[in-house]
């Protein structure tokens, strides 16, 4: 955008005409979940245990999630998604997140936690940026806890900044890929994993177990793991392009990539196989208290790197806002 023309005035897409499309996920016994990923998982890491906790208090450092728990009615939400980012952004895919627990049918009694990845209500800066989406909502559209943060670069430098939302902000754009729960402590997959040596980053690893040992089914996990120590490669979305991009090439040289230092906690869903939604099948955004945020490649110190993970099974998976015209364009 030229600096002469004037912000569009957004408001978000009304709730009542955006398309929702609601299907179950497969919820595997979680002590044979855990046993599953447990084996798959010392493809790619030298050490790998997963078992199935109580997770503990997660509104503590270094997860600081806006509730305790992962658990209660937990969802996947897709969000838009990548056609409305590329070949050029639609500002007006605009929504509000306290719209989405009554949009998926979430308990009308209960507050609901949403965590996740997703792109920054670009009217907050007057600009694009990556979303650490981390709000709890109550059943009257009231913010409980807002611990959201999103990270923003700089034109003139290769500088950033992580910024935290106000209570008051609780808008996305374009695309958000979120789970939704009620916010209870509950079982979880804990998860910790060290060395890796295999190609895949942690959460395609994940995935990929779940596809190579239930490959006819849908599985949905969402939750937060931190990068304990080594290096993590991060990208940052800068403005909006004004240029169409139509590759992945194209869009990698749009972006801006970081490399970050541990510890970095990220929020991450997946869904291991998409059951038709056109889903963004995984994505994870993280941060830390040293002021860097961003979207999670991988880890660049395969050798010293350690994870620690909370991840709860979505019994449900939620599309909203789906494009009807969709490609594969930057969905890595
Ligand atoms: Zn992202």
């Amino acid at each position: 955008m030229g600096n002469s023309e004037p912000a569009p005035v957004l408001t978000p897409i009304p709730a009542e005409s955006l398309s929702v499309e609601i299907q179950p996920l497969h919820q595997p016994d979680l002590k044979k979940l855990a046993s599953v990923l447990e084996n798959g998982l010392k493809q790619t890491f030298e050490e790998a245990s997963v078992s199935v906790q109580t997770c503990p208090d997660l509104t503590q450092a270094p997860f600081n999630l806006a509730a305790p728990g992962l658990c209660g009615q937990a969802k996947i939400l897709d969000v838009g998604g990548c056609p409305y980012l590329f070949p050029l952004a639609q500002r007006e895919k605009f929504y509000d997140i306290k719209d989405f627990p009554k949009l998926v049918q979430a308990a009308e009694d209960k507050p609901q936690l949403m965590i996740g990845a997703g792109a920054a209500p670009w009217t907050f800066l007057s600009r694009n940026a990556e979303m650490m989406t981390n709000i709890l909502i109550d059943p009257q559209g009231q913010v409980l806890k807002q611990n959201t943060k999103i990270a923003r670069t700089f034109d003139d430098n290769n500088e950033y900044e992580v910024i935290n939302l106000p209570e008051t902000e609780h808008k996305m754009s374009i695309l958000s890929n979120l789970l939704m729960s009620e916010g209870r402590p509950g079982p979880v997959l804990a998860i910790k994993c060290k060395k890796r040596i295999g190609p895949d980053n942690f959460v395609t690893a994940l995935r990929k177990v779940l596809v190579e040992n239930y490959p006819k089914d849908s599985i949905g996990l969402g939750g937060t793991f931190v990068v304990q120590t080594g290096k993590v490669k991060v990208h940052i979305m800068p403005e909006l392009s004004s240029c169409p991009l139509t590759t992945d090439a194209q869009v990698e040289n749009w972006l801006k990539f970081f490399e970050i230092n541990a510890p970095f906690t990220c929020l991450s869903v997946l869904v291991s196989n998409d059951p038709g939604l056109d889903l963004r099948v995984e994505h994870s955004h993280g941060f830390n208290d040293r002021g860097d945020g961003g979207h999670y490649h991988y880890d660049t110190t395969p050798d010293e790197t350690e994870y620690l993970a909370y991840y709860s099974v979505a019994q449900h998976v939620c599309r909203i806002d789906r494009p009807v015209e969709s490609h594969q364009i930057g969905r890595d």
